[in-house]
């Protein structure tokens, strides 16, 4: 691995302190407060977040619903896009001023099997932003140069963060369902992820029906190229898509184990899951016997690679997806964090700080 020095010592850091939303306790409000900025370490970076989506993933950070539980304090926010304005020691892949995102994957080591065959993804030594390093709930936050990726001009920062991870994760997740032209793809969950899953099956060529528990969201749904719409608290998924003839695919983002399962029942034969949600309830029930006869694949999907991340703003600056996100300033993260929960947000909560 190539590390280079820079030519003159990058300059100290003349920032003390910044504003950030902390989780002191699981399941409190956050406090925005000052909270004081690290020196740069080897291979860091210093970003002036412009603008760091909410994705749910940061309500179950707060919570502690999973497994592996963050150490608070901590910030959260993996969705920071925002400049560079200030470089640690052997940072040769971004430069002062250019305009980064900051993903999930804030850091893996680049040398284990995963790392090498491209799956960064599953390194066993990676940090993540917003979990076991500060995220982009700040006004700056600080991440690893070789992990953040360049957005391109002419995305605007509140369109990237959204795509940073919702983005990324469903456009990983229908790589790894494998969509062809004419699949039909059943999307489970239209919220900050499901928005642009839709998306990108449509660009793969999948037909989607999209499943919901909000009208509103369904409606959304059909706006951003869903061909069938199931409100799933007045209809059986199950039945009507299996009455359309059974998903190819169907995609899991719906906070819910009972979603999982629907989405399973959804299969025609040789179909696939993948689950992408991560709800606090960690268990479903399915069937041994009609997953062997029926030849069912069932596989999880964690975010994507710098690559896919580089692929969904290429798209994105092609003017192929559309991201549906509403503004506000960090200081409502606790009401929104309870919009969120309660789906009374239309796709994608965006913090400015
Ligand atoms: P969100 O709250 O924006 O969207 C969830 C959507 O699911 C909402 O529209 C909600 O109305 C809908 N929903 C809830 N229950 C449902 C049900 N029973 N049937 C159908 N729809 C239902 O959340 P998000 O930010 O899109 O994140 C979704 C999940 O994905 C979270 O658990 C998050 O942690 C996880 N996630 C996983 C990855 C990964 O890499 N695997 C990456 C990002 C997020
Ligand atoms: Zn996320
Ligand atoms: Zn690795």
């Amino acid at each position: 691995m190539a590390v280079t020095t820079p030519k003159s010592a990058p300059p100290e850091s003349q920032l003390g302190s910044y504003r950030a939303a902390v989780v002191h306790k699981f399941h409190k409000p956050l406090t925005v407060e000052e909270v004081p900025a690290r020196p740069l370490e080897p291979g860091q970076i210093r970003v002036q977040v412009e603008a760091s989506g909410l994705c749910h993933t940061d309500i179950h950070a707060a919570n502690g619903d999973w497994p592996v539980k963050p150490e608070p304090p901590f910030v959260p926010g993996h969705e920071g896009v925002g400049k560079v304005v200030e470089v640690g020691p052997g940072v040769a892949d971004v430069a002062l001023g250019d305009r980064v995102a900051m993903p999930w994957l804030g850091y893996a080591c680049g040398t284990c099997d995963h790392c090498v065959s491209g799956w960064e993804t599953l390194c066993l030594e990676q940090k993540n932003m917003g979990y076991s390093i500060d995220g982009g709930f700040g006004e700056y936050a600080t991440a690893y140069g070789r992990y953040v990726v360049k957005v391109p001009d002419g995305i605007d920062p509140l369109d990237a963060a959204p795509l940073t991870c919702a983005g990324v994760t469903t456009y990983k997740a229908v790589k790894v369902a494998g969509t062809r032209s004419s699949d039909l793809v059943a999307v489970f969950g239209v919220g900050g992820l499901g928005h642009l899953a839709i998306q990108y099956a449509a660009i793969a060529g999948g037909r989607v029906v999209a499943v919901d528990l909000i009208d509103e969201k369904l409606e959304l749904a059909r706006k951003l190229g869903a061909e069938f719409t199931i409100n799933a608290t007045e209809r059986d998924p199950v039945e009507a898509i299996q009455s359309l003839g059974g998903a190819d695919q169907a995609i899991a983002l719906a906070v819910s184990p009972k979603a999982f399962e629907q989405a399973y029942g959804t299969l025609r034969r040789g179909g696939k899951l993948v689950f992408v949600a991560l709800p606090a309830d960690n268990y479903v029930t399915l069937p041994i016997f009609e997953t062997v006869l029926q030849g069912i694949t069932i596989v999880g999907s964690i975010v994507g690679t710098r690559t896919d991340l580089r692929e969904v703003f290429e798209l994105h600056g092609a003017g192929k997806t559309h991201v549906i996100r509403e503004v506000r300033p960090l200081d409502t993260v606790n009401d929104s964090i309870a919009d969120v929960e309660a789906g009374r947000v239309a796709a994608r909560i965006v913090f400015q700080p």
